[in-house]
């Protein structure tokens, strides 16, 4: 007799089981997908000691007949596809026939099933794959499968379960991802008899999203409008820049419906946030690819956790164009926050009274803010209703033709109170803020922003008004921006022009360094550094560009270049990208003074409205965050 033997049905099935039922979460995920598939309107999940000792679904889809309730448990038993050929257009979520009989193999399992329409259901045990019992029951329509002790005649794979609440938080996370990606199924959790989430069918993502995270977590995200790209519609929401996470677990993907890990969709997404997203940081999304069934390949993974596309390329570009496209709507959006509205400038210029609004923003120091509000009730009992204080600029700004409220006071008061700034601290001397252009202050009353500073917080944060409400400003992080956003498009033009050094400088380094600064010099010489060998190991400088500090410019480029090579060791390349180069040059380029005058920091200000990418420093840290009258309304409790 030969050595070769067909395996039993069941060990067959406990074989297949290691693969597709890798923990308590991949049951609740194959279960969730076939109550999905059957068209089932509301799903409860309900699970016990991290779903090792139970885990129960009950669905209210179009459940199955006897014949079929017996047929599901057998392997390789199906209703989604027939052909060979139907593998290449798969819409349903499952295909493979092969979760009920792998769970039923590791566990004590009971189906209870009934369709619509039919006088009685059908219940099934099975232990450890082998049917125990069959008989009629008379549950609602719809399907329950119980699945309790799970890998029970597998001890080796027990050992390998985490403890009850990682397996738990394994569970609650397929099943937010189910719940996302089915908005139209309503979803219920519980937990050792508690509602740990629950999700009404919604009409929208956006209901659904809220349902599940709350409305501050999607006043972090834009909306990505569907768009249509190389045969792919890319839809859903992406984290704002400056919002991300040190895992890929709020990276939530799906490919038609179903949820994926994806190296392709992860470069296309990094593409498309580009500077928008810290090193080693990872965005949230909730991002939805739509595409011919054909051009996927779903049979890649056992738990078809993965998916293979027919183009890449495609597909990624499709993925950074409706992250970049969204993020350009956004920066639009935030510039408009600083805009005057149509309306109110009509109003002003035709207006014949008094200045409406003073274009120079007052800053109000402390010790001059008492003043001021005496000065508010004098103006108070001039005859005007003291009531438009406390009602928001926004509204009134838009409805301003026939009485310009808000801005006038504000303006003409502080103008009359002198406007000061920094005044304990300044010296007179305008050219210390390195980095803004001449040009922009010259233009400011006829610029298009419309902002009013009122102050330095910490002498690094503006604080300032715009039409949302207040906005807070990291200067750092703004003119690192702005540096960079000047610097990429010298490089990109004639390069940056080099300041010629008086007497050229020679700086030593290791050997090591030295070979990489030759292959990279021709970079580093488009940023506006003059660097020749002069030696073993020894470099002349004989120009930097105009940003970089003088005092000591030896020192400054063996800093930059220490922090340049860290890079590239960590990295493991010798030639760095010219992105990578520019921003570490512009964190090592001269900050911003921090006793800003009030000239610089409007220019500031309007350089950083003017950037592609105003919302977040090169490395992805916020640059401006806004606490809108809404927020500040919630705050104080004026509204709920
Ligand atoms: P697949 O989902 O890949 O077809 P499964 O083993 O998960 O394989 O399920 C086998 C079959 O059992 C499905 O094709 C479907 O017809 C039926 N089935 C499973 N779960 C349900 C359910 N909750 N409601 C109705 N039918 C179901
Ligand atoms: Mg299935």
């Amino acid at each position: 007799m030969g050595r070769i033997l067909l395996l039993a049905d069941d060990v067959a099935s406990q074989v297949a089981a290691g693969e597709v039922v890798e923990r308590p979460a991949s049951v609740v995920k194959e279960l969730v997908e076939n109550s999905v598939d059957a068209g089932a309107t509301r799903v409860e999940v309900a699970i016990a000691r991290g779903g090792i000792s139970l885990m129960r679904i009950v669905d209210n889809g179009i459940g199955m007949d006897r014949d079929d309730a017996l047929l599901c448990l057998e392997r390789h038993a199906t209703s989604k596809i027939r052909t060979g050929g139907d593998l290449a257009k798969i819409r349903t979520l499952g295909f493979r026939g092969e979760a009920l009989p792998s769970i039923a193999s590791v566990s004590r399992f009971r189906l209870s099933t009934r369709s619509h329409g039919a006088l009685e259901g059908t219940e099934v045990l099975v232990n450890g794959g082998k049917i125990d019992l069959v008989k009629s029951s008379g549950e609602a329509p719809g399907t329950q499968i119980e699945v309790r002790s799970l890998f029970y005649n597998l001890p080796a794979r027990r050992k390998f379960l985490r403890s009850e609440n990682t397996e738990a938080s394994h569970i609650q996370h397929q099943l937010i991802l189910q719940a996302t990606g089915h908005p139209q199924v309503g979803f219920v959790f519980m937990r050792e008899q508690n509602v740990v989430f629950q999700a009404p069918p919604a009409a929208t993502l956006m209901d659904r999203i809220r349902d599940l995270r709350g409305g501050e977590f999607l006043e972090q995200l834009l909306e990505v409008s569907p768009d249509t790209a190389n045969g792919i519609t890319v839809y859903g929401f992406i984290g704002k820049p400056g919002i991300s996470r040190a895992t890929r677990t709020e990276q939530i993907l799906f490919v038609n419906g179903r949820p994926v890990e994806n190296i392709t969709l992860q470069h296309g997404l990094r593409e498309g946030y580009h500077t928008a997203l810290m090193k080693g940081q990872f965005p949230v999304t909730f991002l939805f690819l739509e595409m011919d069934p054909e051009a996927v390949d779903v049979n890649v993974h056992p738990a078809k956790r993965e998916v293979r596309f027919r183009d890449p390329d495609g597909v990624k570009e499709a993925v950074a164009n409706a992250v970049q496209k969204t993020l350009e709507a956004d920066r639009k959006r935030w510039s408009d926050a600083f805009q005057r509205p149509e309306k109110a400038r009509v109003a002003l210029e035709s207006s014949s009274r008094i200045p409406i609004i003073d274009t120079t923003p007052a800053l109000i120091p402390p010790s001059q803010q008492f003043s001021l509000r005496r000065d508010w009730s004098e103006f108070n009992a001039e005859g005007t209703s003291p009531a438009p204080f406390l009602e928001r600029p926004t509204v009134e700004r838009s409805s301003l033709d026939s009485e310009p409220i808000e801005p006038t006071h504000s303006g003409s008061l502080a103008g009359r109170s002198a406007p000061v700034f920094s005044s304990a601290r300044g010296d007179g001397d305008e050219s210390n803020f390195q980095g803004t252009s001449p040009a922009s202050s010259d233009s400011h009353s006829r610029s298009p922003f419309d902002f009013r500073i009122l102050g330095v917080l910490g002498k690094l944060y503006i604080l300032m008004e715009n039409a949302d409400g207040l906005v807070l400003v990291d200067q750092h992080a703004a003119h690192e921006r702005i540096l960079f956003e000047r610097l990429r498009k010298q490089m990109e033009s004639a390069g940056v022009p080099i300041q010629r050094l008086l007497i050229p400088l020679t700086v030593s380094v290791t050997p090591k360094d030295y070979d990489w600064i030759l292959t990279n010099a021709p970079t580093l010489e488009k940023m506006g550094f003059a660097l020749e060998p002069f030696g073993d190991s020894t470099l002349k400088v004989d120009g930097i560009p105009p940003f970089f500090p003088t005092d000591d410019p030896g020192l400054a480029i063996r800093k930059l270049v220490d922090e340049l090579r860290s890079i590239t060791t960590s990295t493991s390349r010798l030639r760095m990208g010219e992105e990578s180069i520019a921003k570490t040059v512009c964190r090592h380029a001269i900050k911003a003074n921090d006793d800003l005058r009030l000239p610089e920091v409007e220019n500031l200000i309007r350089d950083l409205l003017a950037c592609d990418l105003p919302f977040c420093c090169p490395h992805g840290r916020p640059t401006m965050i806004q606490v809108g009258y809404g927020e500040l309304e919630k705050k104080f409790g004026r509204k709920v």
